[in-house]
């Protein structure tokens, strides 16, 4: 049998059904996943000096045993091991507790390294690990992302025995003069390094290339579509007529402000031009991006064309259909909304109506253009708050015979000195001013120890009839943990106010059905107090949700405290954000600061580019384009630039797309085969 690095993780030996599962929770499913499945932090290994270490730290202490283990049991099924060691002539007690059989590898005399945290009181270290002496120059250990089900020390174990298997599989798919040049490791020894470091050294060379080739294939994926666009260039020129687009805004309850307008020329025109229009539009949570849809949505059918929007979820796409209701009450285009949950004869009705053109637009999840639909004559496809630039989507696009004008629309703020870079091969719009009248969010920042002065607030805005967000902490590490969390939060609130109103929960490990239910209750005001993990995060609106409190605060980034923030003052209420926390350090406090002084995205952005530091954990992936497993567009900005060049280099060569060397890469950009010839 031959083995590939796309088997399945079941073919090591320890996988089964259930394990099968856990990983798959974790992301993983192929051998491939497994390996590039690389660790959020490392624990530093390098034996200290007893005068160096602070009280509670985790440290490794070396020296020899002065005595034997010898273990003493205590309450039911409990024990502790205990013995002495010499560490330059201190003398530490250290303690393990519940591995008895540790004894037999203590003997006095004897060398030995153990990890674990440090109690300067009693000048003892209460183990953790105890090191083997192969672990020998190996100075730091990696820690993975991991849940309930599944083990630190598990997954390392599958780790090391998929790479005595695989390693000889992992395919390389950046040419070798490519990675000379830019100085990266092979994908192999990449792998190896991330896992297995034996030096800080390693480790950052290690990081350093799994950074840069994934900004890499990320340029060449943005480089190659703007160049699509102008291979193709036959992307209709859409004909819209002005007058119905003057009779929709005359139809609106509000003025456009003038970046709305603005952005809805650069769009137009882009419609009207006969190359693809590529754009992306940046605006701020609230700033009005719905509306510079519709308007687009409404010139194309005004040229007898057809339109999509995507959305990522479920709730956010029968929100925007809301929304596009009622817009378009009073201007005659049909929109219908379709989705994974849209009834069988409902569906089929609606997909007749695109196949023969007597619906004009549709709101739906992304399944949308890749199952079975076919438009009559499909020439817009807008994304709203998608990151991935599906290659894939605009592929099941093209194989249809379809070659829409495509709109990107983000709310997720980034620096402008780095949206050059990271959007660079599109064209950029943004919205950089709120509709009038809006009221800031009053931010306040509270310690844990003011919970309950803070639940008085609660309960006066609840009092007034309107609604509250409460956001339970994210932890990085595990989904399972953040449901935890959340739950807890929940008995808390029901406690609290459960018998004066409705507390309802929401979270993504429910089934989107279930999570639309609860959505839609928080809309109609059966619930007053929703606990959420982030997936409340984008585009839901509740206008008359007033106030959201965000627990353990610090542990956000300061764009993702934003993007949550952004889920209140929606209406003409003044609205309140409440941040707990109690965050460790000058720049944490400075964090909650900033988010009380401005709500302004793009200062924030800044703002937060300027305090990123290395080891910020927490603010790692909070930037913008959640694509990346490991590189963060802000962290490593300078390896982007470096990554924009190179891809950019790249594109400019013929042989890149001829040359079977570049095979694999292609793939991975999305080049299909074929596409060749029309660049000759
Ligand atoms: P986002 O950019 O976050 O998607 P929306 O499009 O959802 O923002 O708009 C937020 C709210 O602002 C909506 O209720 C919308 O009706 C309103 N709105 C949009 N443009 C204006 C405007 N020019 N004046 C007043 N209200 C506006
Ligand atoms: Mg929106």
């Amino acid at each position: 049998m031959s083995l590939s690095i796309n088997d399945s993780v079941s073919t090591l030996s320890g996988v089964g059904d259930k394990r099968v599962e856990a990983l798959a929770d974790l992301g993983i499913h192929t051998i491939m996943d497994l390996l590039t499945h690389y660790p959020f932090r490392y624990e530093d290994l390098t034996v200290k000096s007893i005068e160096d270490i602070e009280e509670n730290e985790k440290v490794v202490l070396e020296g020899p045993a002065i005595s034997e283990g010898v273990v003493t049991h205590f309450g039911r099924r409990k024990n502790r091991l205990t013995f002495r060691m010499n560490c330059e002539h201190v003398i530490v007690s250290v303690v393990f507790f519940n591995q008895p059989y540790l004894k037999n590898q203590i003997e006095a005399g004897k060398e030995i390294q153990v990890f674990g945290r440090w109690d300067s009181v009693r000048k003892q270290l209460n183990g953790i690990k105890l090191l083997s002496s192969n672990q020998e120059g190996q100075d730091r250990e990696a820690i993975y992302p991991s849940n309930k089900y599944i083990k630190q020390g598990t997954i390392l174990k599958l780790i090391r025995q998929a790479w005595d298997i695989y390693a000889s599989y992992i395919p390389e798919n950046i040419p070798k003069d490519w990675i000379e040049k830019y100085s990266i490791l092979s994908l192999k020894d990449t792998i190896y390094y991330m896992h297995f470091p034996k030096n800080e050294e390693e480790l950052e060379k290690a990081k350093y290339s799994v950074v840069f080739r994934e900004f890499f294939i990320y340029q060449l994926r943005l480089g190659w579509m703007k160049k699509q666009a102008k291979l193709f260039q036959k992307g209709a020129s859409i004909d819209y007529d002005v007058n119905q687009l003057k009779d929709f805004f005359a139809s609106l309850p509000y003025e456009l402000t003038s970046a709305q307008k603005r952005v809805v020329n650069e769009v137009c025109r882009d419609l009207k031009s006969p190359y693809q229009m590529f754009r992306l539009l940046q605006g701020d949570v609230g700033s009005g991006k719905t509306v510079v849809a519709a308007s687009a949505m409404l010139a194309a059918k005004s040229a007898g064309k057809q339109s999509a929007l995507m959305a990522p979820t479920e709730i956010l796409a029968s929100q925007h259909k809301k929304s596009l209701d009622e817009m378009f009450k009073d201007t005659p285009i049909t929109i219908e909304l379709l989705t994974g949950s849209t009834k069988k004869k409902e569906r089929d009705a609606i997909l007749l109506g695109l196949q023969t053109g007597s619906i004009d637009g549709v709101v739906g999840t992304h399944a949308l253009i890749q199952e079975d639909v076919e438009f009559n004559s499909l020439a817009l496809v807008i994304t709203d708050e998608q990151h991935r630039f599906g290659v894939n989507q605009r592929k099941t696009l093209r194989e249809k015979g379809l070659n829409p004008d495509v709109l990107f629309m983000t709310a997720t703020p980034i620096p402008r000195t780095l949206s050059i870079t990271a959007y660079g091969e599109m064209d950029v719009s943004v919205i950089d001013e709120m509709p009038k009248g809006r009221k800031p969010v009053s931010t306040y920042w509270i310690r844990p120890k003011h919970f309950d002065r803070m639940a008085a607030f609660v309960e006066k805005e609840l009092a007034k009839g309107h609604q509250t967000y409460v956001i339970s902490p994210l932890i990085e590490e595990s989904e399972m943990m953040d449901l935890e969390n959340a739950t807890a939060l929940y008995q808390t609130y029901q406690e609290l106010l459960g018998s004066r109103y409705t507390v309802g929960l929401l979270h993504g490990k429910m089934h989107p059905t279930e999570k639309e239910e609860i959505m839609s209750r928080f809309e109609a005001n059966e619930i007053q107090v929703l606990i959420s993990t982030t997936v409340i995060e984008v585009g839901v609106n509740v206008p008359n949700a007033t106030l959201m409190v965000i627990h353990d605060a610090d542990r956000f980034g300061l764009a993702q405290l934003h993007q949550l923030r952004g889920r209140v003052g929606r209406g003409s209420q003044e609205s309140y954000c409440i941040l707990i926390a109690n965050p460790k350090g000058e720049k944490g406090a400075e964090r909650m600061k900033i988010l009380t002084e401005t709500t302004d995205g793009f200062v924030l952005s800044q703002k937060d580019l300027e305090m990123r530091g290395q080891g910020d954990l927490f603010g790692r992936k909070q930037s913008g384009i959640p694509e990346f497993k490991i590189a963060d567009i802000v962290e490593d900005f300078p390896i982007l630039e470096t990554a924009r060049e190179a891809a950019g280099s790249l594109l400019n060569q013929k042989t890149f797309f001829t040359s079977e060397e570049y095979t694999l890469l292609r793939e991975e950009v999305g080049i299909e085969k074929g596409q060749v010839l029309i660049l000759d």
